[in-house]
């Protein structure tokens, strides 16, 4: 679907979900009916309908000498990148699971090995067009209040239906170099070295990301564009597993589109928890069905039976907590961090991705500000550090308390949180975070009746 027939159907399918809009009553939670997620937080039952977002999954047109696409909101990055590769191109920043959403991505705050020198992908957005909770389309642009706002404010100001992105010409092929480090000063330093001069021995770096596997034991892998492959490459889709290859392998090739999905197949290394990584179960598991969310399903039906807790029981081990976050710290500071975690969490590996706000930019100058919702410091070099897992606590998992000490610690470090998983804060801290008088202001001139359920209630309370 794509050029004028894409606009065509594009406009049928906004048509649906205003007038699914108007059927949802008054007083009743607008909610997206939608079939995939990747949000942590277990969300509020509620038998409303919600929004018809049939139709809105597609990419509308791309612009190959502009190096734009304009792409509807629900559309997956997977549909999204199968679109634009054909043309040799891709988005800034694609996150690493198939099914994140263009729209998710940008008000839910998508991270990537590109996020050094390309930020987050709300940041390559040059125009949105959004349902407000008023029940209008608008189209709204940087500078504007809400399209400022609207990163990391996850649905609460309306849903985002169409977006104009930018894409980046890319060849069929990365190269990977696995850098090992037993020093933390050491991988500190070669961050800010790599993200400053986006290039490592000579060699240009495109994509930077890296995992943590142990104490002392710490990798970053650089990839670069290549249109000149020197190798086979490799394919972890079948029986190899990508992340145990970092360990393994000091350099490396993959296809682009491999590249960019080497994450998803076994969710980073979540998949162990299935048994998808011992090597019978791999055999006998589709490969098509070796994707994250199918192991996020999975997790769903954890969840609503209790199986891992009645596991743990019935072994006489302690309750768990889950610890399944993503934060960022200035990059000086992830030493402190990570050395923090290990004594406090202890759970590993962490996944690690440097990234570099650019902020908002208006077009008339090149430095933007801070994004309201997200307020990172602008030009400065952070780094995500991930880590989805369980950490077995005992009878107090109920009040999270190692949840808890990462929202301290990550603040004592000058570091924000993401809020797909679990929050913990209380209403004054989190709107000194969030900058909560703004987004108060934003939601109410945009959803004056208050139809949208706002951040902190989707965020902390669970609505
Ligand atoms: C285990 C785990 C690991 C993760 N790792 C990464 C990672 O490595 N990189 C990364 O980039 N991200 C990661 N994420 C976070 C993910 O990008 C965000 O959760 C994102 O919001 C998910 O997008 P989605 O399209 O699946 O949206 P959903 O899960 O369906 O929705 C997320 C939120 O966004 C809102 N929303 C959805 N679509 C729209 C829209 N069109 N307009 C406005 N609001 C909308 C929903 O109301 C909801 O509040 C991870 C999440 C999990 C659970």
């Amino acid at each position: 679907m794509t050029g004028e027939t894409g606009w065509q159907r594009h406009t049928e399918a906004v048509e649906r979900l205003t007038n699914s809009y108007e059927q949802i009553p008054d007083g009743a939670p607008v909610r997206l009916a939608k079939r995939t997620t990747n949000l942590f937080r277990a969300r509020a039952a509620t038998t409303a309908p919600g929004l018809d977002v049939s139709g809105l999954d597609g990419v509308i047109e791309v612009d190959t000498e502009a190096g734009t696409a304009d792409v509807q909101g629900m559309c997956t990055y997977e549909d999204l990148v199968d679109v634009t590769l054909a043309y040799g191109m891709i988005p800034y920043v694609v996150p690493q699971l198939r099914t994140i959403t263009l729209g998710g991505a940008v008000t839910g705050m998508g991270i990537e090995a590109t996020s050094f020198r390309n930020g987050l992908p709300h940041e390559s957005v040059l125009e949105m067009d959004i349902l407000t909770g008023a029940g209008e389309v608008v189209t709204t642009t940087p500078g504007e209040d809400l399209f400022n706002t609207f990163p990391n404010s996850y649905g609460s100001l309306g849903y985002a239906t169409r977006l104009k992105i930018k894409l980046e010409k890319v060849p069929g092929f990365v190269a990977l170099r696995h850098l090992r480090f037993d020093d933390l000063g050491l991988l500190t330093k070669t961050i800010a070295q790599i993200t400053e001069t986006g290039s490592y021995d000579g060699t240009q770096v495109d994509g930077l990301d890296g995992v943590a596997f142990e104490p002392g034991e710490y990798y970053l892998t650089l990839a670069t564009w290549t249109d000149r492959p020197t190798q086979a490459p490799s394919d972890y889709t079948g029986q190899q597993i990508y992340y145990r290859s970092i360990q393994e392998r000091e350099t490396d090739l993959l296809s682009t589109y491999d590249y960019l999905w080497r994450w998803d197949t076994d969710w980073f290394w979540c998949s162990g928890a299935f048994g998808a990584q011992n090597k019978y179960v791999r055999r006998l598991w589709p490969r098509r069905l070796r994707r994250s969310d199918v192991y996020m399903k999975l997790i769903g039906l954890d969840r609503k039976f209790g199986i891992a807790d009645k596991l743990d029981a019935r072994a006489g081990r302690l309750l768990r907590e889950r610890v399944i976050q993503d934060i960022e710290v200035p990059v000086e500071n992830l030493p402190a961090f990570l050395e923090w975690f290990d004594a406090e969490i202890g759970m590993r590996p962490v996944w690690l991705c440097p990234l570099v706000s650019q902020g908002v930019s208006t077009g008339s100058t090149t430095e933007g500000t801070k994004w309201p919702t997200y307020p990172l410091e602008v030009v400065r070099t952070y780094v995500n550090v991930g880590f989805w897992g369980t950490v077995h606590v005992g009878p107090g998992a109920v009040n999270a308390p190692k949840n808890r000490a990462i929202e301290s610690r990550v603040h004592e470090l000058g570091g924000h949180k993401s809020l797909y998983s679990e929050a913990f804060y209380d209403k004054e801290v989190f709107d000194a975070l969030y900058d909560g008088d703004n987004l108060a202001a934003v939601k109410a001139k945009y959803d004056p009746r208050n139809r949208l359920t706002d951040l902190y209630s989707k965020a902390v309370k669970r609505l």
